[in-house]
């Protein structure tokens, strides 16, 4: 691209962005470029100003605004659940192997799950065991902590929410809350709990959700940024690797 360039800072509602006008002969009518990795910039005939080339920006605020929060979201580092071979727990990979169990379990910090076609529901079925075992400490122990009563805690498989309290005093978490780091969890937990005494959004809600849990506006920007991640989160059981083949005369596993 020929032709002079300068740089302009715009204020789009308060949003202040760094744009590049791009002076050019051959152009008639004013483009705007917005892509990954790229300033946003605006293509002008050569003889536009600085404050018209803003202002023709300006004109398409909310088409920018909307480009950028894409971009913005799609640049979000993905978490990369879906590695074959491992599970998640609190944020950390386990390794999976196949192995000659009826069940998934633990051994040495590995996870052993039957081979073949039931490997996905043993998996299945120990995520939501260690989701219903971790969530129920979890949950008492906040319960506790902020002095509230609840009567019963679900444990299910929701695609869209993670955690849900219902006036009966019955609070439902999404089993994928095992996955993440245990802030991202606690928020959840926290957030439900308040809700059996104030069960809307209010301002009282966000300052009593502030005293409970000070930062959690770091765990809502982890679940805003991965939630999507996480709640189409299915264990993969393609390429396990199987156990090691016994190493000695007994058939003992090394
Ligand atoms: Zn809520």
């Amino acid at each position: 691209m020929s032709g002079q360039a300068s740089g302009i800072t715009l204020d789009l509602d308060g949003e202040l962005v760094q744009a590049e006008v791009v002076r050019s002969p051959r152009v008639r009518v004013a483009r705007i470029q917005i892509g990954a990795q790229r300033p946003l910039r605006i293509i002008v005939p050569a003889d536009t100003s600085d404050e018209d080339a803003a202002d023709a920006l300006r004109s398409k605020r909310s088409w920018i605004r909307d480009k950028l929060r894409l971009i913005e979201r799609q640049e979000t580092p993905r978490l990369g659940l879906d590695r074959p071979g491992v599970v998640w727990i609190n944020g950390a990979a386990m390794q999976v192997i196949e192995g000659d169990v009826r069940f998934a379990r633990e051994q040495d910090g590995v996870l052993v799950v039957p081979a073949g076609e039931q490997a996905a529901e043993a998996l299945l079925r120990w995520y939501r065991r260690r989701a219903r075992e971790y969530l129920r400490e979890l949950v008492a122990t906040e319960a506790k902590r902020l002095g509230c009563t609840f009567r019963r805690l679900a444990v299910r498989d929701q695609r869209t929410r993670w955690g849900s309290c219902a006036p009966t005093g019955t609070i439902s978490l999404n089993w994928r809350l095992v996955i993440p780091p245990r802030s991202v969890a606690r928020y959840v937990v926290v957030h439900e709990l308040i809700h059996l005494s104030i069960p809307n959004h209010s301002k009282a809600f966000w300052r009593a959700l502030s005293t409970a849990l000070p930062d959690w506006e770091q765990a809502a920007t982890w679940l805003s940024d991965h939630g999507h991640e996480l709640r189409s989160y299915a264990p993969e059981t393609r390429a396990l690797r199987r156990r090691g083949t016994p190493t000695s005369a007994w058939g003992v596993d090394a």
